[in-house]
C-alpha cells in the first residue's frame, strides 16, 4: 500500500499518476484540509471574486481518499503513521506531499506566542485563508505585507473589489526575486492605476489590530493584514521521525529520503539544495516518483527544472523566466515603455534564452517561453523578441512541440493530453477547455491552444497517436 501525506498539488498529482500506470495498486492519499485537492495557483481568482472554490477542484483521481486526515507521526521501523485522532495505518511506501506554510516574518503583535496569526492578520495559503481575507476586506482598507507574487495578486484582487489596499515591501521594487528594478517599477505604476497603493522601501514594525505601524514611524489604519511574506517547507513530521531534513526534507534524484521507503515531493522536499515554489517542478516531481514506484520507468529520475513564473492579476500580464544576471558572455536586451505599462528584457547566452522578463507584452510572451522551454537558438534580431515579432517558423512550431510540453501552466495541460483530446473530439478552444482545462486559469495559454487547433485540423484529420504523444497523453 502506497501511503501519500498531503493532499494538495503534488500529493494529487502523484495519486493520479499511480492510478493510471497502475489501475489496482493500493493508494490511500491522507489530506489535513477538509475539502478535496485543489488549484492552489488559482486561489487569487478565488480572492478576485472571479472564480468559485469549487471551480479549482482537481479531478477525481481515483484512489482513496480522506479529508481532514492529518498525519501527526511516523514509525518508520513499523512503517506506519499515526493521525491526529490516534488512529494508525500502516503503509509499504510513504510519500510526503506536505507543501509549505506561510511564514509571518518578526514583526511585534503579527503572533501569539503559539505562532498563530494576531487578530486581523491572515497568510495567503488556502480556500480558507481566502475566505477569512475576503470577510476582513469586508470592514474597511486593507494592507499586504509582502511584494512578492502573492503579494500583488492579492492587492490586485483586493483592488478589483473595490477594496482599498496598500502594499507594504521592504524592498525598493516589487518581485524582486524574479524582476529587475525597471520591470518592478513598471509593474507599481501599472497596478497603481488599478488603484493599488504602495509603500516601498518600508518595513513594517508593528502590528496592533487595526494598525500596521510602519518602519517610517507613520501608520496604516486598516481593517486586516494579509501577509505574504514567504513560505516554509513543511518539514516538522519528517524531522520528528528522525528523516534527514535541512531547509526542506533531502532527496536524492529518485525522491527518496534518508529513510528506507519514505520519500518526499513537492514544496516540502529538498532537491540539491534547493526547495522549490512552483508547481511545475512539483509536478514533475511526482510524475518520476509515479514512474519508479509503479516500475513504469525504472530509469526515471529528477535533475531539475525550468522555472517561470506567471502573474495571474486581471490587466496585467507578467511573465519572468530563468536569469537576467549580466556576465561577459551574457548579452541583455531591453525595452520599456513605462507610460503604457510595457517592459521587456531578455537575456541571451549562446545564441539560447538564459532569461527574459515580459510585461505587458502578450505577443512576445508565448514565443519567448517555447524558445526558453526548448533551448533552441533566439532569432538574431533581439529587439524582434520583444516586441513579438518572432514568425512562428522562428519558434518551435506545434508540431514540433515535445508532447510532454507543459502548454497551460496553471492546469499543468502537455501538448500530448490536448492532441489525445483533440482526437476524442475537443475540436476547438472552448471544447478543449472544457475537456483539459487549458486556458481556464490566467488564459495566456489560449493563442498557443487555438495554434495547436490550427495545426491540428490541417495534419491531423484521424491518424494514429505517434508513441512519443500516447506518452504524453497517458
Ligand atoms: C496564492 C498562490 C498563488 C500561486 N501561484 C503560483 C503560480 O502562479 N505558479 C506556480 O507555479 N505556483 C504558484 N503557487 C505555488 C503552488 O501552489 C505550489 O507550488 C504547489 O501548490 C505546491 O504543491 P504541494 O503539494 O507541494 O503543496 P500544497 O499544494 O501546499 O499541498 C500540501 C498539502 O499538504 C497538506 N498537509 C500538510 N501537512 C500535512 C499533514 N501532516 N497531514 C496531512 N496533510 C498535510 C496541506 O494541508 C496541503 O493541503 C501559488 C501558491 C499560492 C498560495
Amino acid at each position: 500500500m502506497i501511503l501519500i501525506v498531503g493532499n494538495g498539488m503534488a500529493g494529487h498529482r502523484l495519486a493520479q499518476g499511480l492510478r493510471r500506470r497502475n489501475p489496482d495498486l493500493p493508494v490511500t492519499v491522507l489530506g489535513a484540509e477538509p475539502r478535496p485537492a485543489y488549484n492552489r495557483v488559482l486561489l487569487s481568482a478565488v480572492l478576485a471574486g472571479t472564480t468559485t472554490p469549487e471551480a479549482l477542484e482537481l479531478p477525481d483521481p481515483g484512489v482513496e481518499v480522506r479529508l481532514d486526515a492529518r498525519v501527526v507521526g511516523i514509525d518508520t521501523r513499523a512503517r506506519r503513521v499515526t493521525l491526529a485522532d490516534d488512529e494508525t495505518l500502516g503503509y509499504d511506501e510513504l510519500v510526503l506531499a506536505t507543501g509549505s506554510r506561510a511564514t509571518l516574518p518578526p514583526v511585534e503583535g503579527l503572533a501569539g506566542p503559539d505562532g498563530v496569526p494576531a487578530e486581523g492578520v491572515v497568510t495567503f495559503r488556502t480556500v480558507a485563508d481566502c475566505e477569512r481575507i475576503a470577510e476582513l476586506a469586508r470592514g474597511g482598507p486593507m494592507a499586504v505585507l509582502g511584494g512578492g507574487l502573492l503579494g500583488v495578486e492579492a492587492a490586485r484582487g483586493l483592488a478589483g473589489l473595490g477594496v482599498d489596499v496598500t502594499v507594504v515591501h521592504p524592498v525598493g521594487h516589487l518581485m524582486e526575486r524574479q524582476l529587475d528594478p525597471g520591470a518592478g517599477g513598471v509593474l507599481a505604476r501599472v497596478l497603481g492605476g488599478v488603484g493599488v497603493g504602495f509603500r516601498l522601501a518600508t518595513g513594517a514594525t508593528a502590528w496592533q489590530p487595526g494598525r500596521l505601524i510602519l518602519s517610517d514611524g507613520s501608520a496604516l489604519e486598516v481593517a486586516g493584514l494579509v501577509v505574504t511574506a514567504g513560505v516554509a517547507a513543511q518539514t516538522w513530521l519528517a524531522r520528528s521521525a528522525g528523516l534527514r531534513v535541512e531547509r526542506g526534507i533531502v532527496v536524492d534524484d529518485r525522491m527518496a529520503t534518508s529513510e528506507p521507503g519514505v520519500h518526499a515531493i513537492g514544496e516540502c522536499a529538498e532537491h540539491r539544495g534547493r526547495c522549490q515554489g512552483l508547481v511545475g517542478p512539483c509536478w514533475e516531481q511526482a510524475d518520476v516518483l509515479a514512474d519508479l514506484l509503479t516500475g513504469a520507468n525504472p530509469a526515471a529520475r529528477y535533475t531539475g527544472s525550468a522555472m517561470i513564473t506567471r502573474l495571474k492579476a486581471r490587466d496585467v500580464d507578467l511573465a519572468a523566466m530563468g536569469s537576467l544576471d549580466e556576465g561577459p558572455d551574457v548579452e541583455v536586451v531591453r525595452v520599456s515603455d513605462a507610460a503604457r505599462g510595457r517592459y521587456g528584457a531578455v537575456a541571451v547566452r549562446d545564441g539560447r534564452i538564459a532569461g527574459a522578463v515580459l510585461l505587458g507584452l502578450p505577443d512576445a510572451t508565448g514565443p519567448v517561453i517555447q524558445l526558453h522551454d526548448s533551448g533552441a537558438l533566439a532569432p538574431a534580431d533581439r529587439f524582434s523578441l520583444l516586441l513579438g515579432r518572432v514568425t512562428p517558423a522562428a519558434t518551435d512550431s506545434p508540431a514540433q512541440l515535445p508532447a510532454r510540453a507543459v502548454v497551460c501552466r496553471c492546469n499543468g495541460v502537455t501538448k500530448g493530453e490536448l492532441v489525445a483530446a483533440w482526437r476524442c473530439g475537443s475540436r476547438d478552444v472552448a471544447a478543449l477547455a472544457v475537456g483539459t482545462r487549458a486556458t481556464t486559469g490566467c488564459g495566456s495559454c489560449a493563442a498557443v491552444v487555438e495554434g495547436l487547433c490550427h495545426w491540428l485540423d490541417e495534419t491531423d484529420p484521424e491518424p494514429e497517436m505517434s508513441p512519443v504523444e500516447q506518452e504524453g497523453a497517458a
